[in-house]
């Protein structure tokens, strides 16, 4: 019997910890293994995806459906210990509701498949779930193979960019040198967005084995994780992982006994959201103040300590030991023809369930917001969602049929990005949402160009009077003026993309700034 209590932060913040102590203690009290003639084994798991309802309890009793509870408190554990380990009867009371069988209907778990259902801290858990089979097969084909293969799933960096994977990877082994260097970005900056976190959180090792594989296929002997300082718990499992792949001799030279070399290591960031650029993130990592540089040269050619570098994210990592796990065309079959694979989309906002779901991609937004997650707080209206960070747009309630794909989103007018998806409702003032996201950019701006440095913070005291009722007539058509020569002149990225909330934001809801310039609202 194995009794999974979710510690991933969210987990841990609501409780579980106290939660396992009360099982081990009721287990002790009952003598629980030697009464059910089993081993019962308590097993701290990563996330399960709905944060709102922690802390989760899963009961798995060989033979049986494993049974959910929501919301446990250590007061609970005493009943559920009596009557359903000791006796097989389920406290339905406290069982989650059906809701938790909805948000887990449409979901198609793949790169979280082991997150919620692993200890997420040991191997022996890793490898009964396909662990490594990956890499010994990836070694059993050329590294051109190996990149044909991932370019034949049609796996998309996952970061936001949406760059073919198997093409960037190409670039890199194509570049002359023999010292190459792979970067896992795992910077994630995005308010409201958390998957990486729980990947990391949840299942370390098959980020290890993901980037095993590529580093086979580029011929990179060494890699790094640049991780947010932010997230402790993640940085302490991944850490331990390497470890403990180290001592097995899985890292390091001869990896796994497979003939290749990898060293990786984690690198701490402090925590700006410019060193997601990818050269700002190597300029970091060289000790060097994170700010973007210009490109090309590019990263495949000239990337850190000016050998040529591949930076994928964490999820992209994630989805390459599945490709090898089950194939390429397995994972072409799934999504839409632009969009392959699953994408994880972390839901915050006016919405019922809040958390992470990973969904076929060219699901609609409705199934994601409604279906999965419950639809919207106190039954309100929807509004708008915005998707893809601080950097994506706002897209309106007739967007809802949009299909999550990348092409999809940046037709209706915004962008996958990373996965975060803001929910709001009737209530919410769409230019205040634009003058938020703006703030955030605006104070991220690393200021080495003009056009982000001085246009944001031009372009925020412009929202600013608008939503204090001081805006004027042709602020608007301004406000448009400089969205597009920011987006035009900016070094990076984030200038680049920072005007987006405000420019989807007047072409969905220009009646909204216009009622606050004339004072209507
Ligand atoms: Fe820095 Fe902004 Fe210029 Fe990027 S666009 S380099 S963040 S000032």
């Amino acid at each position: 019997i194995r009794v999974l209590i979710c510690q991933g932060t969210g987990g841990l913040a609501a409780g579980a910890k106290p939660v396992e102590e009360a099982f081990q203690a009721e287990f002790d009290k009952h003598g629980v293994d030697a009464k059910v003639g089993k081993r019962c084994t308590l097993v701290g798991t990563g996330c399960r995806g709905l944060c709102a309802n922690d802390v989760l309890v899963d009961i798995v009793i060989p033979g049986q459906a494993a049974v959910t509870y929501d919301f446990v408190k250590p007061e609970m554990v005493p009943q559920i210990v009596e009557e359903h380990i000791l006796q097989g009867q389920v406290v339905e009371k406290k069982k989650a509701g059906p809701y938790y069988q909805k948000f887990l209907e449409k979901q198609m778990r793949v790169v979280f498949s082991r997150c919620g259902t692993i200890d997420a801290e040991s191997l022996d858990d890793f490898l009964a779930m396909e662990g490594f089979s990956g890499i010994k097969k990836a070694v059993t084909m050329t590294p051109q193979e190996v990149i044909e293969e991932v370019k034949k799933s049609g796996l998309r960096g996952r970061g936001g960019g949406g760059f073919p994977t198997g093409v960037k990877w190409s670039f890199c082994a194509a570049s002359p040198g023999k010292e190459k260097y792979l970067i896992c970005n795992a910077d994630e900056g995005d308010p409201g967005a958390f998957m990486d976190r729980s990947i990391l959180e949840g299942d370390p090792y098959g980020l290890i084995e993901g980037m095993m594989i590529a580093s086979y296929a580029i011929g990179a002997e060494f890699g790094y994780v640049y991780v947010r300082a932010e997230y402790p718990l993640a940085i302490k499992r991944l850490q331990k992982a390497i470890d403990v792949c180290y001592e097995k001799g899985f890292l390091g030279k001869n990896c796994l006994g497979l003939g290749f070399n990898f060293d990786l290591r984690i690198k701490a960031g402090a925590g700006a959201f410019v060193c997601g650029e990818e050269t700002a993130l190597m300029a970091s990592i060289e000790g060097e103040r994170g700010m973007p540089r210009p490109r090309p040269p590019f990263p495949a050619v000239r990337g850190l300590w000016t050998k040529p570098t591949n930076i994928n994210n964490v999820e992209t990592f994630a989805n390459v030991s599945y490709i090898f796990y089950r194939g390429g065309d397995w994972f072409a079959s799934i999504g839409t023809e632009g969009t392959k694979g699953t994408k994880i989309f972390a839901l915050t906002g006016k919405v019922k369930h809040t958390g992470l779901v990973e969904v076929p991609a060219g699901i609609t937004m409705r199934e994601v917001i409604y279906d999965v997650c419950g639809g919207i707080l106190n039954n309100r209206k929807f509004k708008a969602v915005q998707a893809g960070g601080p950097s994506g747009g706002c897209l309106p309630g007739e967007a809802i049929d949009a299909e999550v794909d990348y092409d999809s989103l940046i037709k209706a007018g915004a962008m996958m990005g990373s996965g975060g998806l803001v929910v709001m409702d009737e209530t919410t003032c769409m230019v205040d949402i634009a003058r938020f996201f703006l703030n955030f950019t605006r104070m991220e701006s690393c200021g080495k160009c003009v056009p982000c440095r001085i246009g944001l913070k031009l372009m925020l005291d412009i929202l600013e009077r608008i939503t204090e009722g001081r805006g004027q007539e042709g602020d608007i058509e301004l406000l448009e003026d400089m969205c597009y020569d920011i987006k035009k002149a900016s070094l990076c990225g984030l200038g680049q993309t920072a005007p987006n909330p405000v420019l989807s934001t007047i072409r969905y809801f220009r009646h909204e700034y216009e009622a606050h310039i004339h004072n209507q609202r």
